[in-house]
């Protein structure tokens, strides 16, 4: 059987970050109570709740990358409180509705507790988001978007093209909805800060990819470099857990992408409105997510493909900048001469009608993942409860998790990676002015 590949590059916020040594890779023949696979949001949550409910046993959280290379470290940095769902608000899903948003809630909440008690430096900054909107089809969704908030009791307002001109420096939106609940984050340097504040009884070692897992009385897991027995086993590999050869989760890798600015000088940032930092989400599932970072940068993510659930390579990545760029430049004309520093690609999984999992799949197996592209507070709120769940506990958020509705089906390849590419492309229909 041919080895899974786990593409990695050195672009990414990591790369925004002073260097860091990666812990070492696991050797030898080793023992523990509990075995987590993926160093994600999902997994160090899920290791550091382990931690807690039990502090005598052992905990090993394997890797195979270096920290922040995969989704966790590449993503937008928004931690999202509340959900936006595409359409007319539809009274018979109003349960669903706040089920989602109790899960991102409860995720946001224990990142906040988590960044603040332990003091982790990452440019969290929790002011919300402007869900924006500049053709058609997104300025459809902010009467849509609104009237849901309003039902839900969020706290919103509704903007208009002056004022997002006063707020961000740019005209090209004509109208967005401001939600006042969910942080912004720098996501590497989070992540960093997570797996820097583990507890002692949770042992990290990056660069260490599960080959292989053997199950029956007991649990046996096979890196290159070692053997690791251990009593329960928690797969946190979200869109690659099919690496490890005992499940197979209905979810596939899309391959986004996205360009930073550098950083932008004091005359620069005069040019933009009145907020030190800020966040734009498009109401166009194809829109683009833009930035102003707290270190004065302008990020643009843009382009999503199916790409076989890997990174682009870099001549893919110099082709998408052009997009970025173009984004870029409508929005902020006053900014043509700033150049981007560097571009990435990162890999998000998504499943065909966008749920969650949180399963028990074997005896003494359990799997979360999934989230598509709201996974910081999410995976976060998954990986805790997952950790009660396995324990045996039982909480409001193990009820919410477990009420994610299930997978649609997915073929099996190569019939799969068409229709993924169809259905990552059919995100950009009508996009317009948005992207
Ligand atoms: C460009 C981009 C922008 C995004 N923007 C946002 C955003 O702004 N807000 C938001 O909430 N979400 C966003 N997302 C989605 C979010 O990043 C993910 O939902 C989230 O990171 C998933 O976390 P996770 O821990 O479940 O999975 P991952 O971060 O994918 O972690 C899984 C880990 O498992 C490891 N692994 C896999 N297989 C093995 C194996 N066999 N052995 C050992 N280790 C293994 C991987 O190396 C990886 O580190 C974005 C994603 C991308 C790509």
């Amino acid at each position: 059987m041919s080895q899974p590949v786990f593409s990695t590059d050195r672009h990414g916020w990591a790369e925004l970050l002073p260097a860091r040594t990666p812990t070492a890779a696991i050797s030898g023949t080793r023992r523990c109570h509990w075995a987590v696979v993926g160093a994600g949001f999902t997994g160090l949550a899920c290791a550091r709740r382990l931690a807690v409910l039990h502090p005598e046993q052992d905990i090993i959280l394997l890797d195979a990358r270096a920290l922040a290379q995969a989704a966790s470290g590449r993503n937008s940095g928004y931690a999202v409180g509340c959900s936006h769902f595409p359409g007319a608000f539809e009274p018979a899903r109003l349960a669903g509705y706040r089920r989602v948003n109790r899960i991102n809630a409860a995720g946001l909440s224990l990142l906040r507790e988590q960044v603040h008690r332990l003091g982790i430096r990452c440019q969290w900054h929790e002011q919300g988001f402007f869900h924006a909107a500049a053709d058609a089809q997104a300025l459809a969704e902010v009467p849509h978007f609104a009237d849901y908030l309003s039902r839900l009791d969020i706290p919103h307002r509704v903007l208009e093209q002056s004022a997002l001109q006063a707020q961000l420096g740019t005209d090209w939106y004509a109208r967005a909805v401001q939600v006042q609940i969910g942080a912004l984050v720098q996501p590497a340097a989070l992540l960093y800060g997570l797996a820097a504040t583990l507890p002692p009884n949770v042992t990290l070692h990056e660069n260490s990819p599960v080959l292989q897992v053997q199950t029956g009385a007991g649990i046996t897991l096979q890196t290159p470099d070692a053997v690791v027995d251990a009593e329960r086993l928690v797969i946190a590999a979200n869109f690659e857990a099919a690496t490890l050869g005992i499940i197979r989760p209905e979810t596939v890798g899309s391959t986004l992408s996205g360009s930073f600015t550098r950083r932008l000088s004091a005359d620069e940032r005069a040019s933009l409105g009145e907020l030190a930092q800020w966040g734009v989400l498009s109401l166009h599932s194809g829109g683009a997510t833009v930035r102003l970072t707290e270190d004065g940068r302008i990020s643009v993510r843009n382009t999503a493909e199916y790409h076989g659930g890997k990174l682009l390579p870099d001549t893919a990545l110099r082709k998408r900048q052009a997009i970025h760029r173009q984004a870029f430049e409508n929005r902020f004309p006053q900014l043509r001469a700033v150049p981007f520093e560097f571009g990435w690609s990162g890999v998000e999984g998504i499943s065909r009608n966008g749920t969650n999992f949180f399963q028990h799949p074997r005896r003494n197996v359990w799997f979360a993942g999934g989230y598509n592209g709201s996974g910081v507070s999410r995976g976060t709120a998954f990986g805790t409860a997952m950790a009660d769940y396995a324990s045996g506990g039982q909480s409001a958020l193990i009820t919410d998790c477990l009420g994610s509705p299930a997978a649609q089906w997915l073929p099996p390849r190569p019939v799969l990676d068409i229709g993924a590419w169809f259905t990552v492309r059919r995100r950009f229909r009508g996009v317009g002015r948005d992207r």
